[in-house]
């Protein structure tokens, strides 16, 4: 077996890919595969309610705010929320700390009137850190502020979620939800596409206030509406019933293993191990992250030259691990050490980055 650090799709618990084979050849009982089944039937039906339910639970939700799964991911998301809140008349703010922040901004700007709140771009073109406290423009009158609460690209993460008073808080925790307990009630609307902590791509888990769904926006076409998921209990069109029902089983072992709480806890350790080893040697790796803005889920780092990162990644590939290459973009290393891969898994980088000889 492999150690997997890709960013997404990322690692799964081995327990929930093993259900999966099961539902892929029997599910619950059925005979037949979860991807031959009615989306209507009352197999998929209760599953699907559990994997909202078990959601619900791990994460604290309170019932002020509604649980959708769509179909899509997070971009889906980036269109469908000023769709439905960014109504004629009214605008919204987005804090800029990255690739992914930008990308929402942009599709936001294409439908209607969008304002910085904040933007950390360096000059060299990168994102190194978010905002401050004071840095942070919140213009009451705003529909909404949208931040992205972990920045896969970067390895940079809002480690203390803004205070926006009245205006609704909405957040891109695609990278982070599940991975540290949160406070839902202090946001309007989260979403996460679920290929990081959640299960397979093909779903977005949306958990937004209901209040704001009631003011959303009736006049777009139906699929888009929040209002229309919520009424039909997210089966208004056949979902990615795989996705969901895999799901459904990595959101059963988080509850086993002890909740978010215990997760956030490994997950905390596993970012020091990595940021200690890394920064015990500050002559062979840079981190570019700020220090206060380091993600727990996203660690990326460099090597002094491109030759160092090549020779790093293909140590690592030896030594059996997988995806640690960075962006495309910016290139260096990334790991992706999300709530599935272990303590064991980040300690087998940690010697390979304390005993690397460059
Ligand atoms: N937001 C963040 C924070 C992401 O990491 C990603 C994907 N890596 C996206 C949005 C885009 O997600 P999708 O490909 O599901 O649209």
């Amino acid at each position: 077996m492999k150690i997997n650090f890709t960013v997404g799709p990322a690692a799964l618990p081995r327990i929930a890919i093993e259900r999966a084979r099961e539902d892929l050849v029997d599910f619950e009982g059925t005979g037949i595969s979860v991807v031959e089944q009615s989306h209507r039937g009352a197999a998929y039906e209760r599953v699907q309610a559990e994997a909202i339910a078990l959601l619900r639970g791990l994460l604290a939700v309170p019932d002020t705010h509604d649980i959708l799964l769509l179909s899509g991911g997070a971009r889906t998301q980036f269109a469908m929320l000023p769709l439905n809140l960014l109504t004629p008349g009214t605008f919204a703010s987005y804090a800029i700390t990255g690739y992914w922040a930008r990308s929402a901004y942009d599709e936001a700007a294409f439908l209607g009137d969008v304002r910085i709140a904040a933007d950390t771009r360096e000059p060299d073109g990168g994102y190194r850190r978010v905002p401050g406290p004071g840095e942070l423009a919140i213009d009451r009158d705003a529909v909404y502020l949208h931040i992205c609460s972990n920045n896969t690209i970067y390895g940079t993460q809002w480690r203390e979620l803004p205070d926006t008073g009245a205006v609704p808080l909405v957040a891109d925790m695609t990278s982070d939800l599940l991975s540290r307990p949160i406070d839902v009630a202090r946001f309007g609307m989260i979403y996460a596409a679920a290929q990081k902590n959640l299960g397979p791509a093909g779903v977005v888990a949306v958990i937004i206030r209901k209040d704001l769904i009631e003011r959303s926006r009736q006049d777009i076409p139906k699929v888009w509406r929040y209002a229309i998921h919520s009424q039909h209990k997210s089966l208004y069109y056949t979902p990615t019933m795989f996705a969901v029902a895999t799901m459904r089983h990595v959101l059963e072992h988080a509850v086993a293993i002890g909740g978010v709480s215990a997760i956030e806890a490994t997950n905390r350790e596993k970012a020091r191990r990595l940021y200690a080893a890394l920064d015990a040697r500050p002559e062979l790796y840079r981190v570019p992250a700020a220090e206060d803005s380091r993600s727990h889920t996203i660690v990326t780092f460099f090597l002094p030259d491109a030759d160092g990162d090549a020779r790093f990644l293909a140590e690592a590939s030896r030594r059996g691990m997988v995806g640690l290459k960075g962006h495309r973009t910016v290139g260096g290393i990334r790991a992706g050490i999300y709530n599935w891969v272990s303590l064991d898994d980040v300690d087998a980088l940690v010697e390979l980055i304390a005993g690397f000889r460059g």
